[in-house]
C-alpha cells in the first residue's frame, strides 16, 4: 500500500505546531507524491487564518512549490467552514487554491441573524441529519468544494443523502484519520453509492503527516479500501 496524497494538514499558522516546510519534508520522507497545507479558513473565530497571515502562508507555499518541484507536489489548500444553511467561507476567488475542503466546525462567525453559530441551532432550529446534510451539500455545491472533511463530526448527517449528492457533484468524502467519524455501515453505504472516499491525516504536527493508520483500519474492516482515491493498493 502506498499513499498518493495527504491533502488535509495543518501548521502553526492555525493551531498546529509544525511549519509548512516541516509538513512537506515529512511527506517527502514517506514517499507521498502530493501534500497540501489546508489551513482553517477565516470564518473560524479561534483558528481561522486570514488577512496578512493568510497572504504570508500562500507566499510560503508558492516558494515551497518551486523549491520541491520534481520531488513532491506542494498544494495550497484551505479547510473552510459551514457558516449557515448552504453557506460557507469558501473564497469567491478560488484561483489561488488547489484544494478546497469544507467541514462543519464549532466557533464560526455566523452569516445569519441567529448570532453566534452554535452547532445546528443556526440552521433554523430544525436540525435533523437530513437537513444537516442538505445544509452542508448546498454549501459545497455553491462553493465548488473538492472534499467534505470529517462528515458527522459535531453534527449528525444523513450519510445516504450526502453520499448521493457527493457522487453527483464529484465531491470526495473524507475518512479522517485523526478520528474516524464514519461507522463501518456508513463507509459501506458511501462505497455502494459510487461516491469517492479520501483519507486525510488532519495532522496538526509534522510527525502526523501521512498518518493514515486509523482510517486505513476502518476502511479495511468495512471492505472499502478500493474506493479510497489517494492510496495505491
Ligand atoms: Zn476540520
Ligand atoms: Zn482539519
Amino acid at each position: 500500500m502506498r499513499i498518493i496524497s495527504d491533502l488535509h494538514t495543518h501548521t502553526k499558522y492555525s493551531h498546529g505546531t509544525g511549519t509548512p516546510r516541516e509538513n512537506v519534508l515529512r511527506a517527502l520522507e514517506l514517499g507521498i507524491k502530493k501534500i497540501a497545507v489546508s489551513e482553517h479558513a477565516g470564518g473560524n473565530i479561534y483558528f481561522g487564518v486570514r488577512g496578512k497571515k493568510l497572504e504570508r502562508l500562500k507566499a510560503e507555499l508558492r516558494s515551497l512549490k518551486k523549491e520541491f518541484e520534481g520531488k513532491i507536489e506542494v498544494k495550497t489548500g484551505l479547510e473552510c467552514n459551514i457558516t449557515g444553511f448552504g453557506k460557507s467561507d469558501i473564497p469567491k476567488d478560488r484561483s489561488e487554491y488547489d484544494v478546497i475542503i469544507l467541514g462543519f466546525h464549532k466557533g464560526i462567525f455566523p452569516h445569519n441573524r441567529f448570532g453566534f453559530h452554535i452547532l445546528s441551532e443556526s440552521f433554523g432550529g430544525k436540525s435533523t441529519p437530513r437537513r444537516n446534510a442538505e445544509c452542508i451539500m448546498a454549501a459545497a455545491e455553491a462553493g465548488k468544494a473538492d472534499i467534505i472533511s470529517h462528515p458527522n463530526l459535531y453534527l449528525a448527517v444523513d450519510i445516504p443523502y450526502m453520499a448521493e449528492c457527493a457522487r453527483q457533484l464529484g465531491i470526495l468524502l473524507e475518512v479522517n484519520s485523526a478520528r474516524v467519524t464514519l461507522s463501518k455501515e456508513q463507509l459501506q453505504t458511501i462505497a455502494k453509492s459510487g461516491a469517492g472516499l479520501i483519507i486525510g491525516s488532519d495532522a496538526h504536527s509534522a510527525d502526523r503527516v501521512g498518518d493514515f493508520e486509523l482510517a486505513l483500519n476502518a476502511c479495511r474492516e468495512a471492505g472499502v479500501l478500493d474506493k479510497v482515491v489517494n492510496i495505491e493498493l
